[in-house]
């Protein structure tokens, strides 16, 4: 069995490599490469870092595998993957939404006027998209949304709240999903519109979070969108949702923070002293670092095997489950070592002079927390693991 990627995978990782070398010495690097950053590093939400995803553009690394008749270089999706894994090794941010799920679904979905309009843009990286699914009482059942888009002449008028939406309040575009038939069973009545962020009638309020990610609460007043705007077909919006969900487990499980993270671990406790010795002598530290070590490896394969199962064209669904459960827990875990390790210390904020390793650890500490939630919760990924894999029923 070959777990490893074949040459001209290695070619291209190469080739990325050498790329992010010369990025290195761009004046505003240390904003573009930030592996430090622990929240919000995949985004491209400051000017140096959208002139990185220009860049990435201009190199044609946006939209390989897209289909060439749209201006994509139809190359499997293993290599977007590569590249993300090593975008995010180094904290730049990754190809984001507008070549994964918004731009793959007008793809497969959308009309014409939507292939011309956003296609070319979002190769050339000159558009950032929200996704707008959330809402207060719909995250896990995201199916029961309630935002309204009513039929109008010409198009539609929609009200109501998002909650949690990423990249608000700098996106262009937002990817908005919204109940069109108030009748139909849940699944079956949400159509996905194409909206201005800009709009007047929507407002933007930010929610901090305790990993210092800044997400939002939109709502949504008396806002108007041409029938041309509506996202493939009427009421089909869950199927589109479903399926761009797919094409984010190629790209969204980047493996190499984790590695990146046990290995600048190791480091600081090679040099972190206690009682006059490296913490890294003592033998529960060094049992607790081993058995981390072996942790990582089996995220590493739960990863390969969402990337095996979706080149093979399957949905990896419960393998992606196992993956996210697993290596989301799993920085959780490497944070809460480190800062065990670090005593108190370790709990010193990144703002103070004196935090060690510059405050990751603490901030990792509280940043890890999000990724359990975002994209479905632990508890989610363990019910499609029971449902899928041990086919338990949901309830006894
Ligand atoms: C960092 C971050 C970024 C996000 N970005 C976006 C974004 O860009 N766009 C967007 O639309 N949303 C976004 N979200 C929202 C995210 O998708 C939801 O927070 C998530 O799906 C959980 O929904 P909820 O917060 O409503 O919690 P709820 O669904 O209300 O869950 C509350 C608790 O109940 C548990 N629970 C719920 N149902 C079950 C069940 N059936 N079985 C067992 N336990 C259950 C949950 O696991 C959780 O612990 C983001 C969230 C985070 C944290």
């Amino acid at each position: 069995m070959d777990f490893d990627f074949d040459a001209d995978q290695l070619e291209f990782v190469a080739e990325v490599r050498a790329f992010l070398d010369e990025v290195r010495q761009w004046p505003d690097a240390a904003d573009i490469m930030c592996p430090e950053r622990e929240s919000d590093s995949i985004l491209a939400d400051t000017p140096a870092r959208k002139a990185f995803n220009k860049e990435l553009a201009k190199r044609g690394y946006l939209g390989m595998s897209w289909p060439q008749e749209y201006g994509g270089q139809g190359r499997p999706g293993i290599y977007e993957y590569l590249l993300n894994e090593e975008l995010s090794r180094v904290g730049a941010p990754l190809i984001g939404k507008g070549v994964g799920c918004v731009g793959q679904t007008i793809i497969r979905h959308g009309s014409d006027k939507l292939k011309q309009e956003f296609l070319p843009k979002i190769l050339r990286a000159e558009v950032e998209f929200a996704l707008g699914y959330s809402e207060p009482h719909a995250g896990s059942d995201l199916a029961a949304l309630k935002l309204r888009a009513e039929r109008e002449a010409g198009g539609w008028r929609i009200n109501g709240q998002k909650m949690f939406t990423t990249s608000a309040h700098f996106a262009d575009w937002y990817w908005l999903a919204a109940r069109t038939d108030f009748d139909a069973p849940k699944h079956k009545g949400i159509s996905v519109f194409l909206v201005p962020m800009d709009q007047p009638g929507i407002t933007i309020h930010p929610i901090e979070t305790m990993g210092e990610h800044v997400t939002n609460q939109v709502f949504i007043d008396d806002v108007f969108v041409e029938d041309a705007y509506l996202v493939g077909e009427l009421n089909r919006g869950w199927t589109y949702i479903c399926e761009a969900l797919d094409y984010e487990r190629f790209t969204f499980y980047t493996f190499s923070p984790l590695e990146e993270k046990l290995f600048a671990l190791r480091d600081l406790l090679r040099t972190a002293q206690r009682d006059g010795a490296p913490v890294i002598a003592e033998p529960h530290v060094r049992r607790r670092l081993a058995k981390l070590t072996a942790e990582v490896e089996m995220s590493k394969m739960l990863q390969r095997r969402v990337i095996y199962a979706s080149s093979q064209g399957r949905v990896p669904s419960i393998e992606a489950a196992m993956c996210k459960l697993y290596s989301t827990s799993l920085h959780q875990r490497l944070a809460d070592f480190a800062l065990d390790s670090l005593g108190t210390e370790g709990l010193l904020h990144k703002d103070d002079a004196e935090a060690p390793a510059a405050g990751k650890w603490e901030w990792s500490y509280r940043a890890t927390a999000l990724d359990t939630i975002g994209a479905g919760t632990s508890e989610i990924q363990k019910n499609i693991i029971a449902r899928r894999a041990l086919e338990l029923p949901l309830t006894y």
